[in-house]
């Protein structure tokens, strides 16, 4: 019994994180930058009082520096980088401060 409240609580959890971060893409895109940051640091500071992971689609949308919600083309440039036939990774630059993430992955054939 516990325990299935217990994935309750973090499923709630879970869909506050993305009804926020849905709102902070749309208030980026209205304009207001200011706003989107405040939300998705609520974001983070909610995942670290509840001790709920932030889903990985969420969790790399959101700049670890400045937070702001990471889109591709507006606050976000992506570029594909291969180092051998078999291994590449994907970088991901926050225009806003800067930052330079570097996500790996298998080149599958
Ligand atoms: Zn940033």
């Amino acid at each position: 019994m516990k325990r299935r409240l217990l994935s309750r609580y973090r499923d709630l959890v879970r869909q506050r994180y993305e009804i926020v971060f849905k709102l902070a893409v749309e208030s980026l895109r209205r304009g207001d930058k200011e706003y989107a940051r405040k939300l998705c640091a609520y974001i983070k500071e909610m995942a670290e009082r509840t001790r709920v992971r932030i889903p990985r689609t969420i969790k790399r949308s959101i700049c670890e520096n400045c937070h702001t919600p990471l889109i591709p083309g507006l606050t976000s440039t992506v570029r594909l980088r291969s180092q051998s036939r078999r291994f590449a990774y994907r970088v991901v630059r926050c225009i806003e401060c800067g930052y330079i993430y570097r996500y790996p992955y298998k080149i599958r054939r």
